[in-house]
């Protein structure tokens, strides 16, 4: 009988202390609430609506700390649809100019992703202390700053990589 009583204390603390922090609710069930975007569209999308929830919240989370730093920051891409990313691929490769990306499967394409740039500047990619400033602030806050990828350093890239939360 206490057992049981036990197991069943435990079963509550899981259910309503443990998995709540884990964020596995906010996996199973929030599928976020966005706008309508026609996914054959290759425009820029710079609207947090379109992140993910938990990419949203850290996103929010970022520009306020930024912002109390003095770090003017502009988010310039969030949402990208696979047919942008088609074509950013292409870019430099099968069409003309730069390479800009590496990937065809991109976090961005998957609500996960935001870019930056430096805010009311001439030069807004030119500072590289501001990007140094601003990835130290998005590790904080428990985003992957592209700033630290190894092998293609992402300066103005921000993701969400913590595959349990939404
Ligand atoms: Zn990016």
């Amino acid at each position: 009988m206490r057992k049981s009583i036990i197991l069943f204390l435990l079963l509550l603390l899981l259910l309503f202390v443990i998995f709540p922090r884990t964020g596995v609710y906010a996996f199973l069930f929030d599928r976020g609430n966005y706008g309508y975007i026609n996914e054959s569209s290759t425009e820029m999308i710079s609207d947090l609506d379109e992140l993910s929830p938990k990419t949203r919240e850290l996103a929010i989370k970022f520009l306020e700390k930024c912002e109390e730093k003095g770090l003017s920051v502009r988010i310039t891409e969030t949402y990208r649809t696979q047919a942008r990313q088609e074509m950013l691929y292409k870019q430099g490769r099968t069409t003309s100019g730069s390479v800009v990306t590496w990937t065809k499967n991109s976090k961005h394409t998957k609500r996960r992703a935001f870019d930056i740039c430096e805010n009311n500047t001439d030069d807004p990619y030119g500072d590289l202390e501001f990007f140094r400033k601003c990835a130290e602030i998005g590790k904080e806050v428990g985003l992957t700053p592209g700033y630290y990828f190894e092998r293609y350093q992402d300066m103005p890239h921000y993701e969400l990589n913590r595959w349990w939360l939404r």
